[in-house]
């Protein structure tokens, strides 16, 4: 079965307390200020807080230390910066950080991600650190309005993700598909998808919630 991650980026506290309540287990953050926020909102309004965090977005290395004491999961680690100051500061206390590695999979100007060369390098990184556990990849497809045309790159990402798993015995988890494409990733084998208006509905204006 496919993971579902509830993407709440811009969504009130309110509306991730009432997902939690009616079983959705994982929450995916864009931002880390944001999440913080949400989180204490959260816990001080004694409302149903979420089981599993995932932080989905871009992640600069001076955050890496909340990222890592806040999260389950970082599935924008793309260089080999961030994995230094994710290991570093994960806490003891906890489990390993689950790590996934984000590709620019169909090298997209300007998208974030590591290049599918640079794979392997940063896998045996990860994998080098005890409080780091490597999961897997995440991957998002440039925005094609014709959805159909976005299946090469989830099926690049597939045969990365299987030449990956050949390597590490941890890596079970493909990240990709969000609302408008979840389908096709999932035909393509996906096993974690990100939604989030498909879910939520329209986002907020970040004006009115603010971001880290
Ligand atoms: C916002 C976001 C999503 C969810 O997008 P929707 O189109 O609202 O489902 C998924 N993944 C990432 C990385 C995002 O930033």
């Amino acid at each position: 079965m496919p993971t579902l991650i509830a993407v709440s980026k811009h969504q009130p506290a309110t509306a991730i307390a009432e997902l939690a309540a009616a079983g959705q287990r994982d929450f995916g953050e864009n931002y880390v200020q944001e999440a913080l926020r949400k989180r204490q909102e959260l816990r001080e309004g004694g409302l149903p807080e979420p089981a599993v965090w995932h932080l989905i977005g871009h992640l600069q290395t001076n955050k890496a230390r909340e990222a890592a004491e806040a999260f389950d999961w970082v599935q924008s680690v793309d260089r080999m910066a961030v994995i230094g100051a994710l290991a570093l500061h994960r806490p003891l206390t906890r489990p390993p950080l689950n790590v996934l590695l984000q590709v620019n999979i169909d090298a997209e100007a300007g998208k974030h991600g590591c290049q599918p060369e640079a794979v392997e390098g940063l896998a045996d990184a990860v994998a080098a650190h005890s409080t780091l556990l490597l999961r897997g990849l995440m991957v998002i497809p440039a925005p094609h309005p014709r959805i159909e045309a976005r299946r090469p790159a989830f099926r690049a990402a597939r045969d990365l993700f299987d030449a990956l798993r050949h390597r590490h015995d941890s890596v079970d988890t493909l990240s990709m598909g969000m609302s408008d494409d979840h389908a096709v990733a999932l035909s393509e084998g996906a096993t974690m998808v990100r939604i989030g208006t498909a879910l939520f509905g329209a986002r907020q204006r970040m004006a009115e919630t603010g971001r880290s």
